[in-house]
């Protein structure tokens, strides 16, 4: 491919960063770096009542911390004049429509949508059963599906990295996407983060220990925790299991990310982080 590599990073700021998060993050910025490309952060703040300063400045501290550099920022709560172009102009042809309580539905051609992962494969999903879905409650008011699809274009993103969960809302997107003549951007979804029972990471059950600054309290190094992150859902093919950043962008291939979820073990980053305190001190000689 000769055109330069898009990707991008578009956490809600509704809660303390997830570890979870960190990994697409990190997968995001591996493979942009790797392919020479550009790294995007786009706030999705445009949900009023649950976004909050202090989860985006935690968004902003916590890829710091990690060293994760973005090339580019933006919040979707400042595009709202170029959602409502577009808005406009699908009112206009008719590919969305006004329903009697007001809100905007998306007129759903009721088709069957494939596209291929480069995680799991060729996926196919009958939209029929979305039937016509919401896609804004006025025009000013675009919901998660059309705003995240107009912004995804006018970046010339390329590719959509995220989480399996996300799995469920690429037919949607892909629709909305054909009728603004968007080019489809490749998609790979990462495995979901399981706790060590294999229960999904989630704030109800696990508390504290799903963000990422329960373990930066605790003392872990950023080189550790993502060396970490990089092994929960993708392995080198080899032996190695100590990386630094700058190894981890020349290593990581969408090859070797797995479609099995991977297990979160704190164990096993107390070791790694022993591990990196030890390669520093080396290095510090
Ligand atoms: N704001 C969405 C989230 O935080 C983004 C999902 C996506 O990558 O499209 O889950």
């Amino acid at each position: 491919m000769n055109q330069k590599i898009i990707t991008r990073f578009p956490p809600s700021p509704t809660g303390n960063f997830h570890v979870g998060s960190a990994r697409t993050a990190l997968f995001n910025f591996l493979f942009a770096r790797k392919n020479n490309g550009k790294f995007i952060l786009r706030i999705e703040d445009t949900d009023k009542t649950r976004s909050k300063k202090e989860f985006e400045d935690n968004i902003f501290e916590s890829l710091e911390w990690l060293g994760l550099k973005y090339d580019e920022f933006y919040r979707q709560s400042d595009r709202g004049k170029i959602h409502r172009t577009y808005i406009e102009k699908m009112l206009d042809d008719g590919s969305i429509y006004e329903a009697e309580d007001k809100i905007i539905r998306f007129k759903n051609p009721n088709k069957k949508v494939k596209f291929n992962d480069l995680v799991r494969g060729e996926i196919e999903f009958d939209t029929t059963e979305l039937k016509d879905f919401i896609i804004a409650k006025s025009v000013d008011e675009p919901l998660y599906h059309l705003a995240v699809v107009i912004d995804d274009f006018e970046s010339n993103i390329t590719h959509v990295i995220r989480g399996e969960d996300h799995i469920s809302n690429t037919p949607r997107q892909i629709l909305i996407q054909e009728t603004i003549s968007a080019p489809r951007p490749i998609y790979a979804h990462l495995p979901l983060i399981l706790a060590p029972d294999r229960s999904k990471l989630s704030k109800r059950k696990h508390g504290e220990s799903v963000s990422l600054d329960y373990y930066r309290n605790k003392g872990y190094s950023p080189e550790a925790m993502i060396n970490y992150l990089a092994l929960l859902g993708w392995n080198p093919g080899t032996e190695q299991e100590i990386f630094t950043l700058p190894e981890l962008i020349n290593v990581f291939d969408f090859s070797r990310v797995h479609k099995g979820g991977a297990i979160f073990d704190e164990k096993k980053l107390a070791w790694m982080n022993r591990k990196h305190f030890n390669l520093g001190k080396t290095r510090d000689k």
